[in-house]
């Protein structure tokens, strides 16, 4: 079942067992779904996200992770009357940025370098000067990069001012331990593809219950309205609004149950961390360099600088697919990179592999 694996932000390679449960048809009125799959998932990620579960709720959302921070911005943020603060160092910060503008939100981006974390002495010196911010977003891990942001000082500075936290946590949940309670997060997004190694097809919005109760009336698009769908799933018990994805969902189940028997997001952290560790040594040792300092980098992905300057990406890449490894190209302007992703059921050995096949490739 598989030509290649893939080394890249997602979606990521599953597990045949994940792509086996998709061999099955479900019907969304039905309660084999609705209860038996549907609010099982949704359980089961408070519990990954959080020891305060009764606080916190999940809310599941057609379509890809994107869908789901328009969902969250454009349900939380009310137009007139709140505000809107944006740590960017990279595209999907500054996505979130292009949303809001969509939205004629109120908002302003503070942008940091691609190559930098976003600074906590900044945003504490921001919100002291403006008092009239509601709201601060911020991507955990930019998988621009694979910058990690420093979450839990930028949460802690957030809560100090009594402002609202929304986390872009989509590529690092599920791979970075968390909890949402400790950090004070009021909404934090991820998606089916990304860490816990489902399908693509839905992403999920980890939500405080009394910031939700306020999202009643604010969003102005039918089908990315959190509440209404919040409410919709909790009335009927697991039901979508509208079609729901429903063989990606029960693949999404398994791959819970995968992550559980693993050892759950600690055991699946260590062994991202192992990825990444067996993919920078051997990548040095071969002469390349990472874009980004080890303190400051993500066990998720990897920026890797070009070689030299008459690096052709294109031919590298097809030697390495031509061997079972697709990876990712760069997405910074500063500097010419590649990507080399660590998550999915990828495993030390498939990283040793790799090594070997860049060794033998010309380039
Ligand atoms: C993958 C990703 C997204 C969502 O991307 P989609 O293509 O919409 O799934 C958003 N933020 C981050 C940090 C991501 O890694």
């Amino acid at each position: 079942m598989r030509p290649y694996i893939l080394l890249t932000p997602g979606p990521l390679t599953t597990t045949d067992s994940v792509k086996q449960t998709m061999m099955a048809d479900w019907c969304t009125w039905d309660e084999d779904y609705n209860l038996g799959i549907v609010e099982e998932v949704r359980h089961g990620l408070v519990e990954l996200a959080t020891s305060h579960t009764d606080e916190y709720t999940a809310i599941l959302m057609q379509g890809s992770g994107t869908y789901c921070v328009e969902a969250v911005i454009g349900s939380a943020v009310k137009p007139d009357a709140d505000k809107l603060l944006i740590l960017s160092n990279g595209a999907y910060g500054d996505r979130m940025g292009h949303i809001a503008e969509y939205h004629g939100l109120r908002y302003d981006l503070m942008a940091f370098d691609e190559t930098e974390q976003v600074s906590v002495e900044d945003v504490d010196d921001y919100l002291a000067h403006n008092p009239e911010i509601t709201h601060v977003a911020i991507v955990h891990c930019e998988t621009t990069t694979g910058i990690l942001n420093p979450l839990k000082d930028v949460a802690h500075v957030v809560k100090m001012y009594g402002k609202r936290l929304i986390v872009d946590a989509m590529s690092s949940f599920g791979g970075v331990p968390l909890d949402v309670w400790d950090l004070g997060a009021d909404f934090l997004i991820s998606s089916a593809n990304k860490c816990i190694q489902g399908v693509p097809g839905f992403g999920f919005i980890i939500a405080r219950r009394s910031e939700l109760e306020r999202c009643q009336g604010v969003s102005r698009s039918l089908s990315l309205d959190i509440y209404d769908q919040w409410k919709t799933m909790e009335q009927g018990h697991g039901k979508w609004r509208f079609t729901s994805p429903t063989h990606v969902v029960r693949a999404f189940k398994q791959a819970m149950e995968e992550l559980k028997e693993e050892g759950g997001v600690e055991a699946r952290h260590q062994r991202y961390c192992e990825n990444h560790r067996v993919l920078v040594e051997g990548m040095r040792s071969l002469g390349f360099e990472t874009l980004l300092p080890d303190a400051i980098q993500s066990p998720i992905i990897t920026s890797f600088l070009y070689p030299h300057a008459g690096f052709d990406f294109k031919d590298f890449y097809a030697q390495l697919k031509a061997q079972g490894f697709v990876i990712y190209p760069g997405k910074i302007s500063q500097a010419d990179t590649f990507r080399i992703g660590n998550i999915g059921d990828v495993h030390p050995d498939d990283f040793r592999r790799l090594i070997e096949a860049v060794r033998g490739c010309r380039y």
